[in-house]
């Protein structure tokens, strides 16, 4: 485990009387929460809705019970780092299970594919199922290994804004060689040229999404996800994945954390580029720093005055939304796992769909049906189903048309694939889209990643975990660097808190030296 994802604040419990505000209860701004106060801060989280969580929430219908965000949860040491950097023990507070096999990929007739954690077992199938050479496999999960151990530290666990933290000379020798490893063509080209057959390219292609990106234009260097999930695995919360929402929660009580609830936070407080607190309505609430855990692009348009130029951004550099079918089904079916991927027919063409406004037919289905892990998710003789397309996020589409055709061509899809009518056993439904993530957790235009990253240049044009000229504004989240998803929201909090707290140790010691300077000359 890395230096930083370990010990970097509990080295050192600096009781720093700050006053800091988290914006936002989604999984970063828990985390950063949970880090300042342990450091010694007074935080108070401020969340706009009636409970914490944002996209990590779940919904209850009669005896069905469905997630509404993430499903996979993936590199627990994250949460395990963040416990114990705060003197927890995370098993204290949630506990998971590794998963055997992974995703379940299911083609024409009733037949599947499995990816198997279990790396020899998994280009067995790989064989068994498309001729695919297996110590092919085997070698390209090598160097995706790799390329994680390379790129993580530098892009994921460090700021690539903070010189200190990005221009050591290790960092830039690695920083130079990610081109020779893959960043300069597209994921697909990266693994299409390391397998005999497309549905293998396709298979370790599919990771482009989890942020958001199109695997025909995102950089190689995204390959390293398929080392997340093939090398060191993936993982299953006991209790679902709303443990890991909860656990956060207590986390943050047990430190002392303030949380205010159903207070949605107007404006930042600025004043000649420094921060000096927020606002709630017409309230002014001082505070010595601020962490806006929000998605950047609404905190953009809205959270900064008029007069601090604040380049709003556009829908064009944002990435992927989805809609989202929960259905709760009458029967079971024991072909379906945890985790499965209905292919479209024509993976390129899907994405080249994105920059349509028009719907599209032939969408890769994931369904994911926690019932299958947690049985009390569905009643008897029943099965949860996240049923969940990518979608562009919204550009004034006309959604309620796209809802309908979408459904339907999903419908049809898995009926053709699973050779019943499921129309017919839908018994509880609900339905997600771009607009509805939007609206329940502020994410501009849905897309529910923030910025994509199509383009080897993405990673540096994520926004900064600082603010480049306000003094005393702290970013993390999904949208901002280093990106989405559970893990990765957790590093943001890390970086910004670091950055944070070496900035009040700064400034702490600045006024030290100043009084003594001060008193000398008295003396
Ligand atoms: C359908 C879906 C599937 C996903 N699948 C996965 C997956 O399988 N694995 C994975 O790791 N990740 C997945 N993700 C991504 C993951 O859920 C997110 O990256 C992560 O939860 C983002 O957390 P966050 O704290 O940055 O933001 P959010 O969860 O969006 O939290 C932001 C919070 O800020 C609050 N807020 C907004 N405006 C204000 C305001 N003005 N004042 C106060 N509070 C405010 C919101 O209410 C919200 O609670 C998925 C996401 C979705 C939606």
């Amino acid at each position: 485990m890395s230096e930083h994802k370990r010990g970097a604040i509990s080295k050192e419990k600096i009781a720093i009387n700050a006053r800091v505000a988290v914006v936002g209860g989604g999984i970063a701004g828990m985390a950063a929460a949970a880090r300042l106060a342990y450091a010694g801060c007074r935080v108070v989280l401020f969340e706009a809705n009636a409970e914490l969580g944002g996209k990590l929430s779940e919904r209850r219908s009669g005896e069905f019970r469905f997630d509404c965000g993430p499903s996979l949860f993936t590199l627990p040491e994250t949460m395990e780092a963040l416990f114990a950097d705060c003197g927890k023990d995370l098993q204290n507070y949630m506990n998971y299970d590794r998963l055997d096999l992974i995703t379940r990929y299911h083609y024409a007739h009733n037949a599947w594919v499995d990816a198997w954690v279990d790396q020899e077992k998994f280009s067995q199938e790989l064989y068994d199922k498309f001729n695919e050479d297996p110590s092919k496999v085997l070698r390209y999960l090598k160097r995706v290994k790799w390329l994680y151990e390379l790129a993580a530290p530098v892009f994921l666990e460090r700021s690539i804004h903070r010189r200190s933290e990005l221009w050591t000379v290790a960092n830039l020798i690695k920083v130079f060689a990610l081109p020779f490893i893959g960043a300069f063509q597209s994921l697909y080209r990266f693994n299409k040229s390391h397998f005999d057959k497309e549905r293998t390219a396709q298979i370790f292609s599919r990771v482009a999404t989890y942020n958001g990106s199109n695997p025909y234009q995102a950089p190689g260097t995204l390959a390293l996800i398929n080392h997340v999930e093939y090398g060191i695995g993936a993982y299953y919360p006991k209790g679902g994945m709303i443990a890991i929402r909860d656990a956060l929660a207590a986390l943050i009580n047990d430190l002392g954390v303030e949380v205010r609830l159903n207070t949605k936070v107007d404006k930042f407080h600025v004043f000649h580029n420094r921060i000096l607190g927020i606002k709630v309505k017409d309230e002014k609430i001082a505070f010595d720093r601020v962490v806006s855990a929000l998605d950047i692009a609404y905190a953009k348009e809205y959270l900064f005055s008029r007069d601090l130029l604040e380049p709003k951004m556009r829908t064009k550099s944002l990435g992927m939304s989805a809609m989202v079918f929960q259905w709760g089904i009458k029967g079971n079916f024991p072909q379906l796992d945890l985790h499965n991927i209905f292919f479209s027919k024509k993976y390129r063409k899907e994405f080249d769909s994105m920059s349509r406004k028009q719907p599209y037919h032939d969408l890769t289905v994931y369904v994911y049906v926690s019932s299958k892990h947690r049985l009390d998710d569905a009643p008897a003789g029943h099965e949860n189903w996240f049923v969940m397309v990518n979608l562009p996020c919204d550009q004034k589409q006309d959604w309620e048309k796209i809802h309908e055709f979408t459904r339907k061509s999903i419908l049809q899809r898995l009926s053709s694939d699973l050779g019943c009518d499921i129309e017919s056993l839908i018994v509880d439904e609900n339905v997600m889209t771009p607009l509805h993530f939007e609206k329940a957790t502020r994410t501009y235009a849905g897309a529910l990643y923030g910025q994509h990253s199509n383009s080897i240049f993405s990673a540096f044009r994520r926004y900064p975990n600082k603010h480049p000229r306000i003094h005393g504004l702290y970013f993390c989240g999904g949208s901002v660097h280093p990106g989405g998803g559970i893990p990765i929201c957790l590093h943001s909090a890390n970086i910004s808190t670091r950055w944070l707290l070496d900035g009040l140790r700064e400034s702490r010691g600045r006024s030290r030296r100043n009084s003594k300077r001060s008193s000398g000359n008295g003396g």
